[in-house]
């Protein structure tokens, strides 16, 4: 689809609201009323049948966000303008319930934060993703897995256990380092690692299972090995044993933006990266076979399980999503 700026897609035209929500944190928040929070996923690639965002745009600021791209279909080209303009998806409660029900009785897997956050700020006052869990909460067997920086999950812990009690529930936890300062500087309205690391041994402590996200590693920034040491380790310790990582996926428009940040954070990477991520999407030369080796000693040495992907979900955001 042809993008043009100021023109949203004309699926999306009628549905977006024009008045302001509210203002939260410099975040404007809008409507977007919506049919269903739950989305046909139909790339064979991906391990799940269904995505749910709740919402269109996410807060957190994460420099690499690759889900920036979502806001060019409602016309807005500018990628920062995705962590400050967030459409909240309202009115979709009938046919969520249905297809839910149906995703449910065929054991198609859902997954939910794809392309946002579900429990970035705004979520504390819409609710919109533990409305969905409310739902989910209703059935047994229910295949869900969450993706999430938020620590407001853990209001919602009630849910989550009565979920795991008689459905199959992942949480994965995104964190990238183990330096407060540099994740600042990353995601820059995420919960420190610390904090992240401490929803995790909630959960665990919950008896649900929760997976560190390392993805993505950003090369010479995030990726020596004295700090993804501490940083599994440090996981480790608050009882987490899964994980998973993946190297930066970089490509327009999260490409110019996420290079326009480095040159002003680290000016001293900008080339190496241009040069890198010219004409491919990932770091060339064996650069994953280097991370993959090291991410491999360090998951043995602090004893996560040997699986490279939670069976019922996997980090979906640095990979091209289309519709879903
Ligand atoms: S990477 Fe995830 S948490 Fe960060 S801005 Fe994008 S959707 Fe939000």
């Amino acid at each position: 689809m042809a993008i043009k700026p100021g023109v949203p897609a004309p699926n999306l035209a009628s549905r977006m609201g024009e008045v302001d929500l509210r203002e939260q944190g410099g975040v404007t928040y809008r409507e977007l009323r919506s049919r269903s929070l739950l989305n046909k996923c139909d790339s064979p690639r991906m391990p799940f049948t269904w995505t749910v965002n709740p919402y269109r745009g996410c807060a957190m600021g994460c420099r690499y966000c690759y889900a920036a791209y979502t806001h060019e279909f409602m016309g807005i080209t500018t990628p920062e303008a995705f962590h400050s303009l967030v459409y909240v998806k309202t009115g979709a409660e009938e046919e969520t319930a249905r297809r839910l029900a149906a995703a449910v009785k065929k054991g198609q897997r859902i997954a939910l934060g794809t392309a946002t956050d579900p429990y970035q700020p705004g979520e504390a006052q819409a609710r919109v993703t533990r409305g969905f869990l409310e739902m989910v909460a209703q059935h047994r067997n229910a295949r869900l897995g969450i993706v999430t920086k938020g620590a407001l999950i853990l209001r919602d812990l009630d849910l989550l256990r009565r979920i795991h009690s008689r459905s199959r529930l992942s949480v994965h936890v995104s964190l990238i380092t183990p330096h407060a300062e540099l994740a600042r500087r990353l995601d820059p309205w995420a919960p420190p690692p610390d904090v992240r690391i401490e929803v995790m041994r909630r959960l665990v402590e919950a008896g649900i299972v929760a997976w560190l996200g390392l993805a993505p590693v950003l090369p010479a920034i995030t990726d020596d090995e004295a700090s993804l040491d501490l940083l599994l380790g440090r996981v480790a310790a608050a009882g987490v044993r899964h994980m998973f990582a993946n190297v930066l996926f970089l490509r327009s428009p999260t490409k110019e933006k996420f290079l326009r940040w480095l040159a002003a954070d680290f000016p001293a990477y900008l080339e190496a990266y241009r040069r890198a991520y010219a004409d491919r999407v990932y770091f060339g030369g064996r650069y994953r076979e280097t991370i993959d080796a090291r991410v491999r000693v360090l998951k043995h040495k602090h004893g996560f399980a040997d699986v490279e992907r939670d069976r019922d979900f996997v980090e979906p955001k640095q990979m091209k999503l289309g519709w879903c």
